[in-house]
Parts: structure tokens; C-alpha cells; sequence
């Protein structure tokens, strides 16, 4: 654990935690983010990128992916702690600060803005007979180490929008891409299937994986069985798996913290400045629940400079101007 004590710190880098981060520096806060996942952008990111919103301010219309893009370019311009791959698994009330608790560290801060949506993400698991036989390198839930993909015989297992931009993403890298679904259709925009179905890699459709095996000279053979067939199975002997079945969330976390923070239908409830029963622990965004509440992204961004003010104010009563918290020690 370091000296250093923050002034605010933000559980989740969705899209209102990042503008939670931009506004604490705007008030030059010395502030970190912490996220669960290996990117910033929450939903938008994680479940809708290429999703046109039509409902945020000043931008008629906006790709998921954009926002998050500007949110992050918005961000860079303050000097926080963007800390990735972490998550919250406790909160502890600790003299006059909090003791924040991830699977990596322990830090300390004098404000918490709980911005975790509608909880941790995590990849929905692949379910086969087999499946824990098979080695974290061979199957995977994400694509973030591109190069080790290169000359692989790879199976992309999923139907939506992310399997199909992966399968065309490794297709590019890969000695031989397979997307296998469990439908005929897929649920991606009509223009990247057009792109998926000119391209090279290979539509295994209907079919659901059933069991792994490891072969012997070193790759997994995937033994598939065809959807609404009681005997017509497909064995594909590949290199890497990557499952793409979307994420699951939940905020099963929050229960565990120390600090006991007032629940209302599996969100925190919070008082007109968004203060939690806790003094100092705000929520914003979906995690938010007051009367009238809407969890939406605007909702969220306006609910950050009465958090982060309130948070402000209270740290350093009187000071109207920007200040700029001071480095303290245990
Ligand atoms: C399909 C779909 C379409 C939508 N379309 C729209 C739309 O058109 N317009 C609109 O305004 N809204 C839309 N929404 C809603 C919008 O996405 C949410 O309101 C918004 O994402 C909430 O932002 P947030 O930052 O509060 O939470 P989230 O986006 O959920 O981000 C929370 C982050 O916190 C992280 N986290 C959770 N727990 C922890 C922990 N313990 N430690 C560390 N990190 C943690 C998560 O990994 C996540 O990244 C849509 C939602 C969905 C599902």
C-alpha cells in the first residue's frame, strides 16, 4: 500500500466513470478510475460498440465506439490513475479515509463515487464436456493478444456483432478462421455479415459445441453437434478457441465490502447529491437509484459534477475556486 491518499476514487470506468474522472480533474481532484475490465467504456463498449445512440447531448447521432473514444480523449487531458484489470473487492471504512481493496492492491481515498453499472462484467463461460482439460492459451474469452492468433487454425464460437468482427479481425492474421454458431443467422449489422459471408473465414452454422479434447500433437479437437439433429456431428481440429457469447454482470461484489452501503432493487440507493446511508461513498450512473431515475447515459453525466462537487466541497469547505489536493501520508 503507498503514502498516497486520493481525494476520489471511481469503481468503474463505463462511460459516467470516465466522465466522473474527467470533471474530478476538473477540479483537480487527485483521482483514480478503477475498472474490472481490460477497457474503459462499460456497456457501450462491451456489449453495443457499434450501436448508433441518438439520445446524447449535442451529438445527433454517435457509434457507441465513438462516444467511448471521446469520453477517453476527454479523460487524457486530466492527470489520473487509470487502473485496468482491477477489480473492487472491498471497501473499508479506515480512519478519516477508505481503504480500497482490488485482486491487485490496496490503495487509499478520502471519497468514493461508486460508477459500477449493474455490476462487474465477465465473459459468459463456454459450457462442453471437457472444456477444463483445455489450457487458458488454447481457449480464450477475449482477443486482446492479436499476434498469438498468427498462423493458428482458430474457432471463433458466437453469432453477434463482436464474434463476427473478431472472426474478420483474425482472418486477416490467421493461417484459418472457423466462426461456428449455433443458428443460421447472426445477429450482427447487415453490412458486416454481407463482409463475413465474401470473406474466407469458414460458417460452421447450426451447430453448439458439445465437447473439447485435447489431440495429440497439441491442438483441441471441438466436437459439435448439428442443432436439431440427434446424430450429425462435425469434429474441427484447431489451434485456439475464442469464445464470444457476450458478459454477464453482476454486483455480487459490492455485498462483500465491509462498509454496509443501503441497497434499493440491487442498486444503491442515494440521497438528491447522490451520497450513499455512507458519508463521502456517492453512486452515479446505472448503479444510482433514487425516485424517477432513468439509467440512461445522460441521466448519468448529469448526476457527476453534483457528485464530484459535493465530494469537493466537503473535502476542502470554502473553496470555491479550483484546489488541488495535497499528497498526504498514513
Ligand atoms: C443494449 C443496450 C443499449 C443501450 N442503449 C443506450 C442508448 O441508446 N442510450 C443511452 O443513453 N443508454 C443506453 N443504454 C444504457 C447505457 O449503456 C447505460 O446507462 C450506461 O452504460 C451506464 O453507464 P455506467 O458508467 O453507469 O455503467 P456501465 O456502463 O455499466 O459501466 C460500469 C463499469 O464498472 C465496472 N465495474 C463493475 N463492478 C466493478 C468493480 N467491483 N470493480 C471495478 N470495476 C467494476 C464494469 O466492468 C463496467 O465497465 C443501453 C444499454 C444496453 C445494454
Amino acid at each position: 500500500m503507498t503514502d498516497e491518499i486520493y481525494d476520489i476514487t471511481i469503481i468503474g470506468g463505463g462511460p459516467v466513470g470516465m466522465f466522473a474522472g474527467f470533471y474530478a480533474g476538473m477540479r483537480t481532484a487527485r483521482f483514480q478510475i478503477i475498472e474490472s475490465l481490460s477497457e474503459l467504456g462499460g456497456q457501450v463498449n462491451a456489449l453495443y460498440p457499434e450501436k448508433t445512440l441518438l439520445d446524447i447531448p449535442a451529438y445527433p447521432a454517435i457509434k457507441g465506439r465513438e462516444l467511448v473514444a471521446n469520453l477517453k480523449q476527454q479523460l487524457a487531458t486530466m492527470d489520473g490513475d487509470i487502473k485496468l484489470n482491477q477489480t473492487v473487492i472491498n471497501v473499508e471504512k479506515d480512519d478519516n479515509a477508505f481503504k480500497i481493496t482490488t485482486n491487485q492492491e490496496i490503495t487509499k481515498t478520502k471519497s468514493i463515487i461508486i460508477a459500477v453499472g449493474n455490476g462487474a462484467f465477465n465473459p459468459r463461460q463456454l459450457s462442453a464436456d471437457g472444456v477444463e482439460t483445455i489450457n487458458d492459451d488454447q481457449l480464450v474469452y477475449t482477443a486482446n493478444d492479436i499476434e498469438s492468433f498468427r498462423d493458428k487454425v482458430v474457432l471463433v464460437a458466437g453469432g453477434g456483432d463482436s464474434a463476427i468482427d473478431q472472426a474478420l479481425m483474425l482472418n486477416d492474421i490467421a493461417k484459418k478462421v472457423y466462426l461456428l454458431h449455433r443458428r443460421n443467422e447472426f445477429r450482427g449489422l447487415e453490412h458486416m455479415v454481407e463482409v463475413l459471408k465474401q470473406s474466407s473465414v469458414e460458417l460452421v452454422t447450426p451447430y453448439l459445441i458439445k465437447s473439447l479434447d485435447n489431440t495429440d500433437d497439441g491442438q483441441v479437437r471441438v466436437h459439435a453437434k448439428k442443432m436439431k439433429t440427434d446424430d450429425e456431428f462435425i469434429d474441427l481440429d484447431v489451434d485456439k478457441i475464442l469464445v464470444n457469447y457476450g458478459f454477464i454482470s453482476n454486483n455480487k461484489d459490492m455485498q462483500n465490502w465491509a462498509v454496509e452501503i443501503e441497497e434499493e432493487k440491487h442498486a444503491t440507493k442515494v440521497n438528491n447529491t447522490l451520497e450513499t446511508n455512507i458519508h463521502n461513498i456517492y453512486a452515479v450512473g446505472d448503479q444510482a437509484k433514487y425516485d424517477g431515475k432513468q439509467t440512461i447515459i445522460a441521466t448519468g453525466f448529469g448526476e457527476v459534477p453534483i457528485t464530484v462537487n459535493a465530494i469537493m466541497n466537503d473535502l476542502y469547505p470554502g473553496n470555491h475556486a479550483p484546489v488541488h489536493s495535497t499528497q498526504l501520508s498514513d
